[in-house]
């Protein structure tokens, strides 16, 4: 049985550059600058999008093993996911996404007339809500989020935004409208965070790729490869015991990290997981 303290909340914040992580979200900072979470850099992967980095960031392999090489890749994964190794593990597994996660771990292509709502023990995310567009409000998002942890209390629930990536399709990296959307993330994880904190949930807090001031990402550009990772609760252990430096922390190692907050050991082929050597458990 997984034990009690092993409960993880993953937030990615779709499209969220590094630096304006650090200027915009002044709750994240204020729990950085108390001590309550440590933020890091993350270097993505590449291609700089978003389905192979969702798979990079669930799956811990590069897209030149995984497959899934470019956006219209759409199919399922044949990858161990996270949400395949706690559902194993005998933990619940939730996701309130976009529905290319569906894609990815249970059923591709995704029906939007079938496939917005799931529950299905023998599927990898056992309880999903999945949007179908990119302007689907972050505010409804974390919503579903929370009814999902509220009604199905997972060990594992991956939280998935998408305004912030949109804002900045449309108006680039460095408008007021990507501004915004990114500081209307931030007052959203004050909103949940404190409790989630208080329930004993460890949570990252990270992103997929950034974004480029043209509104383009894919490249290689540090704007566009570049994204927070905050980590929040026992999760800093982790962190610091494995001895993690504050620059760019290799993508790769988000799964084996969220395996390791779950207290799983990571399979071998989480390519991360052979970076750093982590320590056995910091939950016993
Ligand atoms: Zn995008």
């Amino acid at each position: 049985m997984p034990s009690a303290t092993a409960k993880l909340i993953v937030v990615v914040l779709d499209g969220l550059r590094y630096d304006a992580a650090r200027k915009y979200m002044g709750y994240m900072e204020h729990l950085a600058e108390q001590g309550e979470a440590i933020c890091v850099r993350v270097r993505s992967e590449l291609p700089s999008l978003s389905r192979p980095l969702y798979e990079v960031l669930l799956t811990g392999t590069p897209a030149a093993k995984n497959g899934i090489t470019a956006n219209h890749v759409a199919r399922l994964s044949r990858e161990r996911s996270v949400f395949r190794l706690a559902a194993d593990a005998g933990m619940r597994t939730a996701a309130a996404a976009y529905h290319w996660v569906s894609e990815l771990y249970n059923a591709a292509p995704f029906n939007p007339l079938s496939d917005r709502h799931q529950h299905d023990e023998e599927k990898p995310i056992q309880h999903g809500i999945f949007y179908f567009e990119d302007h689907y409000p972050d505010s409804h998002l974390f919503a579903d989020a929370e009814h999902l942890r509220r009604a199905h209390d997972p060990h594992f629930l991956y939280v998935h935004s998408m305004n912030i990536d949109d804002a900045g399709h449309k108006s680039g990296g460095e408008s007021a409208q990507y501004e915004r959307a990114v500081r209307a993330a931030d007052g959203m994880l004050a909103s949940l965070v404190p409790e989630w904190l208080a329930l004993g949930y460890r949570i990252l807090v990270t992103s997929d790729h950034g974004m480029s001031a043209s509104g383009q990402h894919g490249g290689t550009a540090a704007e566009e490869r570049s994204v927070p990772l905050y980590l929040l609760g026992d999760a800093r252990l982790l962190l610091q015991e494995a001895g993690v430096e504050a620059d760019a922390m290799p993508q790769l190692r988000m799964a084996p990290l969220m395996c390791r907050c779950l207290g799983i050991a990571p399979p071998a082929a989480m390519t991360g997981s052979a970076v750093v050597a982590f320590p056995a458990s910091v939950s016993s």
